[in-house]
């Protein structure tokens, strides 16, 4: 049994695979507390469901990307068979993760999105850098971006470990608060590989709606 907040299709908004149509499973629960969390109502609310019956919604979606998230979908032990079992049915399979849980039990095919907490978060000091060992080159790094201080932290970070020479870096900026415009100007003046990512469904949606 999984605890579930929401299962949903819509397009895939983050990562090298944003524009997708994909159906997200969103999981309840989140052992962190990010200042700029756009899920808090996954921290709690939710339905316990077994694996068949997620299949099975999923399933009637009719697409081939799944994306597994939350809240923190690895504090569910239950999350690794469903990804198992998501793969073995022939779904592509994604896990959106905070980076402050191991991912060594995750099926290798599996694409992680790991978003390492940057400063303006609050939650930095959560970041398990070890995560880093156990991912394969499909996965991608993100950093949420909400000012100066997290764009130089992050770029330290993509310098320090050499990030790029592996992954697809991604920097997002914080929705509503750091302009678009302002962090591609940064990106372009330090000359770094990282990926510009905007959420596209904030874009397409309205960015208060849930199930998009
Ligand atoms: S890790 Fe994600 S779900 Fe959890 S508090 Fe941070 S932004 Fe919200």
């Amino acid at each position: 049994m999984l605890k579930v907040n929401e299962i949903f299709h819509s397009i895939q908004g983050e990562s090298s695979h944003a524009g997708r149509p994909c159906v997200f499973v969103r999981l309840t629960g989140c052992n962190l507390r990010c200042t700029y969390c756009d899920t808090e109502y996954a921290f709690y609310e939710g339905e316990d469901m077994a694996e068949d019956e997620i299949l099975e919604q999923v399933a009637a979606f009719k697409t081939p990307l799944v994306e597994v998230t939350g809240g923190e979908p690895l504090m569910q032990a239950g999350v690794i068979p469903l990804m198992a079992r998501l793969l073995a049915d022939g779904y592509e399979v994604m896990l959106e993760t905070g980076g402050s849980l191991p991912v060594s039990d995750v099926p290798a095919e599996v694409f992680k999105i790991v978003d390492f907490k940057t400063p303006s978060s609050g939650m930095e000091k959560h970041n398990l850098w070890s995560i880093l060992d156990d991912l394969a080159g499909h996965d991608e790094i993100k950093f949420v971006i909400g000012d100066r201080a997290d764009f130089d932290w992050a770029t330290a970070q993509v310098r320090q470990r050499g990030l790029t020479q592996r992954h697809t870096v991604l920097f997002s900026p914080t929705f509503g608060d750091l302009d678009p415009q302002e962090l591609a100007g940064w990106i372009l003046a330090a000359a770094l590989p990282v990926r510009l990512q905007l959420q596209l469904h904030k874009i397409i949606w309205d960015p208060s709606l849930r199930g998009v």
